[in-house]
Parts: C-alpha cells; sequence; structure tokens
C-alpha cells in the first residue's frame, strides 16, 4: 500500500519531525497550512471503487492510485499497516472496465485543472494539483493480484492513446509476487520512465518478523530485488516505524545497510532509497509511532556512507 509520509526531507534535517519546509516566496500563510495537511492527508476514493487520489510526499505532489486488491488480502502484516481491515470489503477483485473508465475521469479533471471542483482538491497549492504519478498499489500486494498485467495494459493503453500528456506509471510493492509470471508480464509494458518501488524495512529476518510479519522470509525478498533490479532500475523504500517506543537496534540498522549493499554488488540497478517513517495510527492496535528524525537521517547516512547509494529522507 502506498503510504503518504511526514513532511520530512533532506532539506528539513536537523529540524524537529513534522517541521515544515522553507515555502517559496510566493507562498501565503494559507498555502502553508494547505500543504502541510495535504502531505497529512489520508488518500481519497472521492467516490470512486478502484481509483483514489492522494497528496504523496515521497512522490513530491499528486498521486492517483489504483486499488488493484480491494479484497484487502495481503500476504505481509506489518505493524504499521493502515488499512482497516475491520471494515468489510466493497468489491472483491478489481474489474477492470470500471477502474479504466474512473481513471479516466479523474485524469480528465487533472489534465484539464478541473481538480478544484471536487472539495478534496479545493484548498491545495497548484503544485499539489500537478500529476506525478499512477500508482498501482492498494490495500493489499497489487503483484499478487490475478489481473496484475490486465490492470498494467489497461493503464498502459490509456497512456499511449495520446488523449492525456504523458504520466509516469509506479509499482508499490512488498516484492512477494514481482517475479510471478502475470507481474512479468505486467512489467513488460513498463517504459524506462516508469518505477517499481520495492519495500526492504529490514536487514534480519527477526526484525523482518516484527515489522512486516510475512509469508515469505527475508532471503526470498531479497532474491525477488536482485531479480528486478539486474533487469531495470529499482527504487528501495524503507519504512522504519517506532514500535512501543522502541528505535530499531543500532546493529539492525547495520544489518538493514549491508543487505543493500550485497543487492548492489550482486548488480541490482537501484537509483534511489526512500528512507521514512510511520506516520498515521496503524489498524492493528499496536503502538507504532514516528522515528525521531535525527535516526532516520543517519539511516540515510549509514545508507550512503556504506554503499554509496543515492539515500533521501521523507
Ligand atoms: S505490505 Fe504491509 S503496509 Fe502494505 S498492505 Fe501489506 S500489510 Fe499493509
Amino acid at each position: 500500500m502506498e503510504k503518504t509520509a511526514v513532511r520530512q526531507d533532506t532539506e528539513t534535517a536537523g529540524k524537529a519531525p513534522g517541521a515544515s519546509v522553507a515555502l517559496p516566496a510566493n507562498g501565503g500563510a494559507t498555502e502553508a497550512v494547505a500543504r502541510d495537511t495535504a502531505f497529512g492527508r489520508p488518500r481519497n476514493f472521492l467516490g470512486n471503487r478502484f481509483i483514489y487520489a492522494v497528496i504523496s510526499q515521497r512522490a513530491r505532489g499528486l498521486s492517483i492510485g489504483v486499488n488493484l486488491n480491494p479484497d484487502k488480502k495481503c500476504n505481509f502484516d506489518c505493524v504499521y499497516c493502515e488499512v482497516n481491515h475491520a471494515e468489510p470489503p466493497r468489491d472483491l477483485e478489481i474489474d477492470v472496465k470500471v477502474m479504466s473508465a474512473e481513471l479516466q475521469q479523474l485524469l480528465r479533471l487533472t489534465f484539464e485543472k478541473r481538480l478544484r471542483e471536487l472539495p478534496w482538491f479545493r484548498n491545495l497549492p497548484e503544485e499539489l494539483l500537478q500529476l506525478k504519478s499512477v500508482t498501482l498499489s492498494g490495500d493489499g500486494e497489487p503483484t499478487l493480484c490475478p489481473k496484475f498485467s490486465e490492470v498494467v495494459q489497461e493503464v498502459a493503453r490509456i497512456r499511449s492513446q495520446g488523449t492525456f500528456p504523458f504520466f509516469k506509471i509506479v509499482l508499490v510493492t512488498n516484492t512477494a509476487g514481482l517475479t510471478l509470471p502475470e507481474t512479468r508480464k505486467g512489467l513488460q509494458l513498463f517504459t524506462a520512465r516508469d518505477e517499481i518501488w520495492a519495500k526492504l524495512d529490514a536487514g534480519t529476518q527477526t526484525y523482518m518478523d516484527k515489522v512486516n510479519r510475512p509469508d515469505i522470509p527475508l532471503r526470498k525478498v531479497l532474491a525477488n530485488i536482485l531479480a528486478i533490479g539486474r533487469e531495470r532500475p529499482i527504487i528501495i523504500q524503507s519504512l522504519f516505524p517506532l514500535i512501543g517506543g522502541e528505535e530499531p537496534p543500532a546493529d539492525e540498522i547495520e544489518q538493514y545497510v549491508q543487505r543493500l549493499q550485497e543487492l548492489k554488488a550482486g548488480g541490482a540497478q537501484i537509483t534511489l532509497v526512500q528512507i521514512y517513517s510511520a506516520h498515521r495510527p496503524p489498524q492493528r492496535g499496536e503502538y507504532c509511532g514516528h522515528l525521531p528524525l535525527r535516526t532516520l537521517s543517519y539511516i540515510a547516512r549509514r545508507v550512503r556512507e556504506v554503499t554509496g547509494l543515492r539515500a533521501e529522507v521523507f
């Protein structure tokens, strides 16, 4: 699932968590409030069944999301997951025809600069109304969706028609189904400008079991990242939560950095490592909070120092 993160990045390092980035000279106080609020807001389906809008810090603006897992099934059970499992799903599978119509409608409003007709967008500054990506994500793991290639095919078809300006497609994944034939078939339609954001939240199986509670081992996650990263550039997304008031142990951070180093040495083309933390309260009851900015900045620094990879704090 795609997460919106707090307003932190390399520009804010040294400031308190949640501190705002300085606004451009033309940004007024009202706009400042709108920007800060926007990045913390939950996604909004805007009355749709499968398509939603989110103002994403990591995407740096508006992302249109495709929920490939309306049944809310995931093979991970992350302590920080924001999916509300108490609420029964409206749909058990994605209807590609309906998804396509909803996506085209929202793209039309976006590119015709009519988003402010919808109340959710009304007070957002112009810069946050520019589409950054169409994101394949959802209430579970998108690569386990049986219709993955059909969905990618339809999104790519809409893009290729030329009705709308080019938009980037981003796959946000926990890597579980990255090597499945259905996923590979869909990924063949990705261009060089599209992106895969692969989750890696741990450097040891013990810590992964604590944070992600997955049904696949860490070695499989690493193997999947390596396999895809040898074929095309990928972005690693790493969420480090505060669990029960505890930060990730120093040893764990070093192990995590080592795993990245091994991926790089093995030939994975990692263009960016996104370091961020839990933002909103999780849905499953555990006490899970936001890691201090100094710790996130430290992790990013260790990634840079040890691996030479580009790492940013969000
Ligand atoms: S990968 Fe984790 S955060 Fe994403 S949907 Fe599954 S359990 Fe939730």
